[in-house]
C-alpha cells in the first residue's frame, strides 16, 4: 500500500466550488481554474485568477511567518 498525501480534485468545473467570479460576478470559464485549501476555486478569466493567486500567495507568506 503507497500512502498517499491528500489527492487535489480534478481541475474541471464540476469540481468547482464556485459557479461566478467573485471579482466579477461573471460565470466562471474553464480555462481559469485553481485550487485552493484542496478546493478547485474558478474566475471569468486568467487575470482574476492570476489575482486571486497573487493575494493568497501574499496571506500564506504571512502566515508562514506567524
Ligand atoms: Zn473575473
Amino acid at each position: 500500500m503507497t500512502s498517499k498525501t491528500a489527492a487535489l480534485p480534478e481541475l474541471t468545473r464540476d469540481n468547482c466550488v464556485n459557479e461566478t467570479c467573485p471579482w466579477s460576478g461573471k460565470a466562471v470559464s474553464s480555462d481559469s481554474l485553481t485550487y485552493y485549501r484542496g478546493h478547485v476555486v474558478g474566475f471569468c478569466n486568467p487575470g482574476c485568477k492570476d489575482k486571486f493567486e497573487a493575494a493568497t500567495e501574499a496571506f500564506d507568506a504571512r502566515l508562514e511567518g506567524i
